[in-house]
């Protein structure tokens, strides 16, 4: 179950991310995830929770210890009538989605992806689109947190309510959870349409669009006039997915491999971004297909990035991405990836990063192996000037000093974490730089 090693590398997905803890545990039960937060006390360790290591942050990394919770994953029991299930903390969105659509159920909204684990998910507060649609922290209903003191505590709105609002969106600062209780909503169907548009008319229209759909996103492809556009609506048609040969086509070829080709002359052609760019517009197509949501809303991103995303005010979002696209153009960045725009409706996590306001997110991304830093800081400059909020899970440079003030639960947050893990026992250097250092070191 514990495996102290010396030449276990640990990396992200985007292999950028890199640690060697002293520790790995592997626990299978919660009482073992409590044994191995007693080991590492004893031997004065970090630790950290890791899941799929989807984040592009330094959130996971410890030299010291850490937890792997793929053994503690599983749904664990769902009730069909109230919605509500069991889930074990280190299941993957794939598995946990399935196993749901056997019970009739679905998670009411879902990002771009589904191989995150759902503890590492919900706590950098993942996302998906669609303004009346609340991130996945917002389905969670209460959970169950292994602590530094050696005690497990159940969380739940009705008897810890801060305590549960705080750990919805956790960023790993507070304890491990070893499982969630969400509320999944009855399986639905979802109509995509997938098509090109004129980027400058669909700016404009932003807010009409985003109203008229449950789910809608743009990709904006730098340099060019053509955007993409995804609208999905819940509908009662029977399922009517893309032809194999098409899926291959949309999903396989353009989606990747076109992709993947593109962002290759892209970084060694740097200076051919404009023309590299407008010409990945030109194979863009019209596509429709009705699945269950769990089919539609991810898909598979073979492509290798790294990406920054920001939250801000909804009402801003177009304003902010032509900001965004005019700097492109004026500074020459080298960027051949297009920028994602999406919504959500406010919700009340404290560290949500659409806590309280109506949000629009704007994530940019960059080719691995090509630089990103100057292009992701003259982005969040812009983001900074809309009170933007990064994602827990994507780069960014600011601090907690920097966060506080964007965040109006924040002391309410820095509270509960007094309160779960005073001494810093899960804090790491991520934690310390952006929540600030571990609350015992502050009062000493
Ligand atoms: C290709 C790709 C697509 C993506 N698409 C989206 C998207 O559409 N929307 C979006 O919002 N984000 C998206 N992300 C970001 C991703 O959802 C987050 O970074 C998420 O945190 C990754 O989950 P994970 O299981 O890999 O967690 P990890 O990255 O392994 O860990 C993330 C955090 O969770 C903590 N953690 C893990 N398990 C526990 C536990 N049991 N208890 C306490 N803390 C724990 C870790 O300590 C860490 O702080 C995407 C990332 C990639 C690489």
């Amino acid at each position: 179950m514990s495996r102290p090693t010396t030449t276990h590398t640990w990396s992200n997905w985007a292999g950028q991310q890199r640690c060697s803890p002293a520790v790995v545990e592997d626990p299978r039960t919660e009482s073992q995830v409590v044994d191995a937060i007693g080991r590492a006390a004893e031997a004065g360790h970090v630790v950290r929770a890791v899941g799929s290591g989807h984040s592009f942050t330094d959130t996971c990394l410890t030299d010291d210890c850490h937890i792997r919770l793929g053994g503690l994953s599983g749904l664990l029991d769902a009730d069909r009538a109230t919605g509500l299930v069991r889930v074990g903390a280190g299941m993957r969105l794939h598995d946990l989605t399935r196993a749901l659509h056997t019970h009739g159920l679905a998670l009411e909204n879902q990002g771009d992806i589904d191989q995150q684990t759902v503890a590492g998910a919900l706590a950098t507060g993942t996302h998906g689109t669609g303004r009346e649609f609340r991130n996945l922290s917002a389905a969670v209903v209460g959970c169950r947190i292994a602590l530094a003191d050696g005690t497990v505590r159940d969380l739940t709105a009705e008897s810890t309510p801060d305590l549960l609002r705080a750990a919805r969106v956790s960023i790993g600062a507070l304890g491990v959870i070893t499982e969630f209780t969400l509320r999944a909503v009855p399986a639905f169907r979802l109509r995509k349409v997938e098509e090109p548009r004129p980027l400058v008319e669909t700016l404009d229209a932003f807010d009409d669009l985003s109203a008229a759909h449950d789910h809608f996103e743009l990709y904006a492809f730098p340099y060019a006039k053509t955007c993409l556009s995804f609208a999905s609506d819940r509908t009662d048609e029977p399922p009517a997915p893309l032809p194999a040969w098409r899926k291959w086509l949309v999903d396989d070829l353009v989606a990747n491999r076109g992709l993947e080709l593109f962002s290759r002359a892209g970084r060694s052609f740097p200076g051919q971004a404009p023309r590299i760019s407008r010409t990945m517009t030109r194979v863009l197509s019209r596509d429709v297909r009705v699945d269950h949501s769990h089919l539609v809303f991810s898909s598979e991103r073979r492509v290798r990035f790294t990406e920054m995303e920001y939250a801000i005010p909804r009402a801003h979002a177009a304003t902010a991405l032509r900001a965004v696209l005019a700097m492109i153009e004026s500074d020459g960045v080298g960027v051949t990836f297009p920028i994602e725009l999406r919504t959500t409706a406010p919700d009340d996590a404290f560290l949500s990063t659409a806590s309280g306001r109506d949000t629009a997110y704007i994530a940019v991304h960059q080719f691995q192996g090509m630089p990103y830093e100057a292009y992701f800081r003259a982005v969040e400059a812009i983001m900074d000037g809309f009170g933007g909020r990064p994602h827990w899970g994507k780069r960014h440079f600011q601090t907690a000093e920097t966060l506080a003030p964007r965040y109006p639960e924040w002391d309410r947050f820095a509270a509960a974490r007094a309160e779960l893990d005073p001494a810093g026992r899960f804090t790491n250097d991520y934690v310390r730089r952006t929540l600030g250092p571990p609350p015992a070191e502050v009062h000493a």
